[in-house]
């Protein structure tokens, strides 16, 4: 993910970019979905591969432009099958993405940001500050990383059946780089997934959210973890520009567009927080007869915060009390705890760890 290139890296390109390019040259456009197969499916590394491409036209890709995957700096494997990747991103930085595999499905969580810039108070990536946006290849480099990584199962593309934006970053915040690779991703040149098995999760940046209804309506989770405004201004500063009332009346415009779709609401049980029984109610209120479900999140302490997890029996307790009122609740199962591999607080530790590899590398380099 170095940024001095000056070649155009076909990774990110979804169809459109790609037969504009081919037209450009004065190929016929279905050279894109050639291309796009040979990268995303096969696993081309180069040009010279693509054998269904004339000779010429493969020596012209190999001068003008080129395949460039994330540089990788560790895979760590879970004894639970869980597996992290940590991407570089330029100035000492690393991004990551985990695959959780499941009997019926596998879920790659990708990150969007080097940082965040939403400054939630209970959230690692948060406390980093923010970076830079993620381009759309560095998004898609890492499914299409994980893909190569993954070993195939039969009858299917690879095994990564869903994508989820739950790593670093807030998608949102970086929408002109997440809606060409949503496009790869649902596209059936490149990955094929369908929209319900890719999730966009935010903090509640309204006016993307209408955006993305309507330009995409991939399956939106939500990062609401408070149920009033005093309590949710504290956790997610973005309520104050977007309170909840605003919040959810976009979410039911979201859910509205698309037949049977619910929105997923994610909350972080944090303890004497927010996880008290009248919490439990005041969300019952908010969300009980929408197209609603509430995903719990045990919460994920890193150095320095100030708060902490709720005991497992707050978080049933809580879920139990939004069950009984007919909401649909589920708890989030930690995976891969042993590469501290858990979604949505990516960066802490891990980011400590990559500045020693780096600067051990560095040091490498310097004594060389
Ligand atoms: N920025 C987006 C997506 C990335 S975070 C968002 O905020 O939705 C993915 C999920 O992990 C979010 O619900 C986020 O609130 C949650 N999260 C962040 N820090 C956490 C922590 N320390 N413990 C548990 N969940 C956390
Ligand atoms: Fe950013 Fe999401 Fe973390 Fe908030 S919870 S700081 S939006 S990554």
């Amino acid at each position: 993910m170095d940024a001095k290139v000056d070649k155009l890296n076909l990774v990110g390109l979804p169809e459109r970019g790609l037969a504009e390019f081919f037209a450009r040259l004065g190929e016929k456009p279905f050279r894109a979905r050639q291309v796009l197969q040979w990268i995303h499916q096969r696993g081309a590394v180069d040009f010279s591969s693509m054998t269904d491409l004339s000779k010429g036209l493969r020596e012209r890709l190999d001068e003008l432009v080129e395949i460039r995957l994330p540089e990788v700096l560790s895979e760590h494997r879970s004894e639970d099958g869980t597996v992290k990747w940590l991407f570089a991103s330029g100035s000492g930085q690393a991004v990551e993405a985990v695959f959780i595999p499941e009997p019926d499905r596998g879920t790659l969580c990708i990150s969007s940001q080097v940082g965040c810039a939403m400054d939630c108070s209970f959230c690692a990536t948060g406390a980093q500050g923010f970076n830079r946006n993620l381009t759309a290849d560095e998004i898609v480099g890492q499914v299409c990383h994980a893909s190569r990584m993954l070993p195939r199962r039969a009858n299917e593309l690879s095994a990564v059946t869903n994508v989820v934006f739950m790593g670093m970053g807030e998608p949102l915040a970086n929408y002109r780089n997440l809606l060409p690779a949503l496009d790869l991703l649902i596209s059936d040149f490149a990955y094929g997934l369908s929209r319900r098995r890719i999730t966009v999760s935010t903090s509640g940046i309204v006016p993307q959210i209408e955006r993305l209804g309507d330009d995409c309506n991939v399956s939106l989770a939500v990062s609401l973890h408070a149920a009033n405004d005093e309590l949710r201004n504290e956790l997610v500063p973005i309520n104050r520009i977007h309170p909840i009332e605003e919040l959810l009346e976009a979410c039911w415009r979201y859910a509205s567009k698309r037949a049977n779709r619910f929105i997923t609401f994610e909350y972080v049980m944090l303890k004497d927080v927010n996880d008290g029984p009248a919490d439990a109610g005041q969300l019952v209120r908010l969300l009980a007869n929408r197209p609603a479900k509430v995903n719990l999140i045990p919460f994920n302490p890193f150095p320095g915060t100030r708060y902490e997890r709720s005991s497992p029996e707050a978080v049933f307790a809580f879920q139990e009390r939004l069950r009984a009122r007919g909401l649909v609740a589920t708890t989030r199962k930690t995976r891969g705890d042993d590469i501290s591999a858990a979604c949505g607080q990516l960066a802490g530790k891990v980011s400590d760890r990559i500045r020693v590899r780096l600067s051990e590398k560095n040091r490498r380099v310097a004594a060389s």
